[in-house]
């Protein structure tokens, strides 16, 4: 087993750098990270300062004085603030290691990106990653390791159908023997959701929300289908009123929030229906047997499996562990319980 003595000064890491949340595995002790992607800074003489990053940041957000603000350097999938991912990704490295970081030898991390990434993007995160320490760099592609944490088969020549649904990008993919058959990644997920319950208030209820707010409605009361009874749940929020300028607080319901969850949640089932047009003959046969694994926070959308089970025809299951997955399969990479085959150099 992974968790020894021999295994105490190990400073391997697997990192899902995800535009919601980073999750980090440490060899021989499994996840030791597992914090919102965030960062605060702080205007000092003019200059952008860290000030809190992660779990720190997170009260933070949508509630800064004026000189500090919040940002998720990952938001679109992508590295969007090269300079504040990097410290955010060292802020984490360090965090992992512990007392480990001041041990001497090599710091092998392996990281999960996204299938559709660029060879831009690549190098953005390989040179993060270098320059918070890492000496030896593999990538390994997101929804390989979803599909791995997600126990299945990825190994046998029998297809399976993994789709990673997470804050800024849904990723499908479709695995046989340890490679990725097919893969798509489409800008849409839980972000896309926050900001059309965002527009749906603003427009129907001429009040202004934030973010937090907007996620914790999706959360709270939001679904892929309309309720039977055509109002469902329903949720008191507090925001400001757009004409006069006060708070106000109102009551939404279920039925509303469906309304404006319906593009991107058709968004999400068109990904995996190109997915599925995709797929070779064989693999599909095999598709229609194993059905469709998802993984990923926003496969906890309700009804979102039962949706994509109705329009795709197959039957769909979501992950054990949905939001810890893609680290976990790709720490299962590092604990050499998958072969290294899956990886791929940086
Ligand atoms: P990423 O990999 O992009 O960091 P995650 O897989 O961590 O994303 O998922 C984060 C997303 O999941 C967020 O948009 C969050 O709002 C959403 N999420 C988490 N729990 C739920 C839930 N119960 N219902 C709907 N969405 C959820
Ligand atoms: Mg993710």
């Amino acid at each position: 087993m992974g968790f020894s003595l021999f295994n105490f000064g190990s400073r391997d890491l697997a990192i899902d750098l995800g535009t919601c949340n980073t999750l980090i595995y440490a060899r021989g002790r499994g996840i030791v990270i597992d914090e919102p992607s965030i960062v605060a800074l702080e205007n000092v003489d003019g200059v952008p300062t860290v000030r809190a990053i992660g779990d720190e940041a997170l009260p933070m957000l949508g509630r800064t004085p004026v000189g500090l603000r919040t940002v998720r350097p990952l938001r679109s999938g992508v590295i969007a603030d090269l300079d504040v991912a990097e410290q955010m990704l060292k802020h984490f490295i360090n965090k992992a290691l512990g007392p480990r970081s001041r041990l001497p030898g090599k710091l092998e991390v392996t990281i999960a990106i996204p299938s559709g990434s660029t060879n831009v993007e690549r190098h953005a995160i390989r040179d993060a990653a270098s320059n918070a320490g890492a000496n030896e760099i593999h990538f390994v592609e997101e929804p390989l390791a979803a599909a791995i944490g997600a126990d299945l088969p990825v190994d046998d020549p029998f297809g399976s159908m993994v789709c990673d649904i997470g804050g800024g990008t849904t990723e499908v993919g479709v695995i046989s023997l340890l490679g990725l058959a097919y893969s798509r990644s489409v800008r849409v997920g839980g972000d896309k959701m926050d900001e059309a319950v965002m527009a749906m208030v603003r427009r129907t209820h001429n009040l202004q929300i934030g973010e937090t707010t907007a996620e914790r409605v999706k959360r709270e009361i939001g679904s892929a289908r309309v309720p039977a009874d055509g109002r469902g749940l329903s949720l008191t929020v507090k925001g400001l009123d757009m004409e006069r300028g006060v708070p106000k607080e109102i009551e939404i319901t279920e039925a509303e929030v469906v309304r404006a969850l319906a593009d991107p949640v058709g968004q999400i089932v068109s990904a995996v229906r190109t997915a599925l047009e995709h797929t070779a003959p064989e693999i599909s046969a095999d598709i229609i047997e194993s059905g469709i694994t998802l993984t990923g926070g926003s496969s906890l959308l309700r009804h979102l499996d039962a949706v994509i089970a109705e329009e795709t025809g197959l039957p769909v299951n979501i992950a054990e562990r949905p939001l810890e997955c893609v680290v976990l399969g790709a720490g299962q990479v590092l604990e050499e319980r998958v072969g290294r085959g899956v990886l791929q150099a940086a």
